[in-house]
């Protein structure tokens, strides 16, 4: 009998309706018939809840013990969709990550999976016609600590899970279709993508589109573990993500997204030698502060400008530490900026089709929208511009690329 994987999130586990709802399609699935594991995230709202409640005791809890306590929402939602699909008749057993023997490396709160164990007690279950509803974002190490997976990180649980068991099938659950061509609050004429590379998901993710957490879809493009991304809300065919195909590379540009709140900052007139820009960016990591789009200038009579972007919560975080840095280097003055947005194109097509940047362009200069950084990877064209303009570049760069057409 085939395997099917599916993985549920916490909008779709949000009440004990729609845990009945989402026993009732677990229990059609498995009389399709089908072996059924699926992944359940907590209900929406309960990790900020338990985040709030630690905030509240101390402002610094140890790793380990903020996930003892983050660990308990996707137990509480575990615990649940079981008894709901046993109350209907079905046949379910809940499990921990730990009982579903997913080891993790001792990184807390953001910890990797690196092993799942072959003798867990999901084999067993399946083989007696139970359905295993396993809690997700968890895991140990191999000494037993207990251990979660970074945000969102019951995507990860739901695709290692498929990889380790070659499930047939892996079907990602949430509360919207699919992947859409941009946002659709954004862009009304936003259409569903039927199929989509994992580099372009993760393109499109890094550029603001997080429909799934990135380190799963890594995962998932490693070990090759195709999934499809649909909603528990209706029953709709949602996008399927895979390893890229052929075919894939006639349609040049297959999304755009648009990530707002960014800010941008130039250092001015910095020394144009070595270890310039070393001892900038040792000073922003050292801050813990993750930097974007980087532009140097050429230089003029041996100074250049360099600027970079990030988001824009980190902008007060870096003050001092970079004044001290540009300052140490000899640089001039340090300009900073917040109201911009950063929209990026992304298609694999981009490879082997020219001129997409010159039509990306050309649709913002109708707009009268004036660019202020490129930036550009094999697959994609981002462009930083003025936040407040965000919202009509996307709906003129959508229309330019036929989106609506997809
Ligand atoms: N409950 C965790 C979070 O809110 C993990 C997940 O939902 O995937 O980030
Ligand atoms: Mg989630």
């Amino acid at each position: 009998m085939s395997l099917i994987v599916q993985k549920y999130g916490g909008t779709s586990v949000s009440t004990p309706q729609r845990i009945k709802k989402v026993a009732r399609h677990i229990l059609e699935t498995q009389r399709t018939p089908h072996s059924v594991v699926a992944v359940v995230s907590a209900m929406s709202g309960a990790t900020n809840s338990l985040i709030q409640l630690a905030r509240e005791i101390t402002g610094y809890p140890t790793g380990r013990e903020m996930d003892a306590l983050l660990a308990t929402g996707e137990q509480v939602a575990t615990a649940l969709t079981a008894m709901a699909i046993n109350a209907i008749g079905g046949n379910a057993v809940p499990l921990t990550g730990w009982q579903a023997g997913i080891v993790t490396d001792s990184i807390h709160t953001r910890a990797r999976i690196y092993d799942i164990l072959p003798h867990n007690q999901i084999h067993e279950y399946l083989q007696r016609d139970t359905i295993v509803i396993i809690a997700g974002f968890q895991g140990q190490t191999p000494s037993g600590q207990i251990t979660t997976l970074g945000r969102g990180g019951s995507d990860l649980t739901a695709i290692a899970i498929s990889s380790a068991l070659k499930a047939d099938n892996c079907e990602i659950y949430t509360d919207v279709d699919g992947v859409f061509t941009c946002d659709p609050r954004i862009v009304s004429e936003a259409q569903k993508i039927g199929v989509i590379s994992y580099d372009e998901l993760l393109e499109m993710a890094s550029s603001g589109s997080k429909v799934m957490q990135s380190r799963s879809v890594e995962f998932a493009k490693k070990f090759n573990v195709p999934f499809e991304v649909r909603s528990s809300l209706n029953n709709n065919r949602g996008t399927i993500v895979k390893e890229e195909t052929a075919g894939m590379e006639d349609v040049v540009v297959r999304g755009i997204s648009i990530e707002k709140n960014q800010a941008k900052v130039t250092i001015c007139q910095v020394p144009d030698c070595p270890g310039s820009a070393s001892h900038i960016f040792h000073t922003l990591a050292a801050t813990n502060i993750v930097v974007d789009i980087i532009i140097q200038n050429v230089s003029v009579a041996g100074t250049t400008d360099i600027s970079f972007t990030m988001n824009k919560e980190d902008l007060e975080k870096i003050g001092p530490a970079l004044e001290s840095a540009a300052s140490s280097i000899g640089a001039g003055k340090i300009v900073k900026h917040d109201g911009i947005a950063k929209l990026s194109v992304v298609g694999i097509g981009m490879r082997s089709h020219s001129g997409v940047a010159a039509k990306l362009f050309e649709s913002l200069s109708q707009g009268s929208i004036n660019i202020q950084m490129i930036s550009t990877s094999e697959i994609k064209i981002a462009v930083i511009i003025d936040e407040e303009l965000a919202a009509k570049a996307a709906c003129l760069v959508h229309s330019a690329f036929n989106l609506e057409k997809n």
